[in-house]
């Protein structure tokens, strides 16, 4: 952290203002400034902001502790979580944009809910069975290696910062995105999903899945949870080769 919390300072805010529902009013950037406190987080500051000079600025939270995912927004061109950034480690001059990608709401509230829902259905993000629900039948059990991998996939949030920051995401509507790719890996290792190989292989293996991925890895870098998406198109790419050469077997396995 930089060393600025005993440096009173007054911080200028350059702030996207556009309503989607006044189409007449052109985007501007306004100006705001506030003195910094001690220990103050891009949250706080936007509270006050809102609190104290424009009750009309808009921008989404819910935890304040990064786990809701609500708080993503470019800061000085780069997307992140509010909550989780000290104006301290920013200059004096702060740049804040809506995420890009996602439908505009308002100001700095983007709609990244849609994008998800759009998402998990075209991956089917959820457990698939061939066989009957038999409610009586005992638990499965999992070894927890798997259990693990399985659990670090699902800390994904949905903030949606690994989508803003894709070159890719941000020019085709349809490609996945890390969060995609995350979410099918997380299926993919999971033993009680009984999808054939060549069903995975239809989502994951064209443009808008690990093969329209350019890897730069902006999404690795951007993550604030750190999310081993890295991994994930290791993981993805050998799946899919796999997929291609022995379609017929079954495999969930970490490798
Ligand atoms: S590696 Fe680059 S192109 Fe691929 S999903 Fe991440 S940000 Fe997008
Ligand atoms: S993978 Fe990381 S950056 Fe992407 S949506 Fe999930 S938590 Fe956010």
């Amino acid at each position: 952290m930089a060393d600025t919390q005993n440096k009173a300072r007054t911080l200028k805010f350059d702030i996207f203002r556009y309503n989607p529902a006044e189409p007449d009013v052109a985007p501007k950037m306004q100006r705001f400034e506030l003195a910094e406190a001690p220990y103050m987080s891009l949250y706080i500051a936007l509270n006050e902001l809102r609190e104290q000079q424009d009750p009309s600025l808009q921008f989404d939270f819910s935890c304040r502790s990064a786990v809701c995912g609500s708080c993503g927004m470019m800061v000085n061109g780069r997307p992140t979580l509010a909550c989780q950034t000290l104006t301290a480690d920013l200059p004096e001059t702060i740049a804040l944009h809506p995420l890009p990608t996602f439908e505009l709401i308002g100001d700095l509230s983007v709609d990244t809910g849609r994008w998800f829902r759009r998402m998990v259905e075209q991956v089917h993000g959820w457990i698939e069975r061939q066989d009957a629900f038999e409610p009586t039948a005992e638990e499965e059990r999992m070894d927890d290696a798997t259990a693990e991998a399985i659990y670090e996939r699902d800390r994904c949030i949905e903030c949606g910062c690994c989508v803003a920051g894709c070159g890719v995401a941000n020019v085709r509507p349809d490609f996945l995105g890390a969060a995609g790719l995350n979410r099918i890996a997380r299926f993919m290792m999971d033993p009680r999903d009984q999808r054939p190989k060549p069903a995975w292989f239809e989502v994951v293996s064209d443009a808008d899945g690990v093969f329209g991925c350019i890897g730069l890895m902006a999404c690795d870098d951007l993550c604030p949870k750190d999310l081993p998406l890295l991994d994930v198109y290791g993981y993805l790419r050998r799946k899919a080769l796999a997929s291609a050469l022995t379609p017929n077997a079954k495999d969930s396995s970490l490798s």
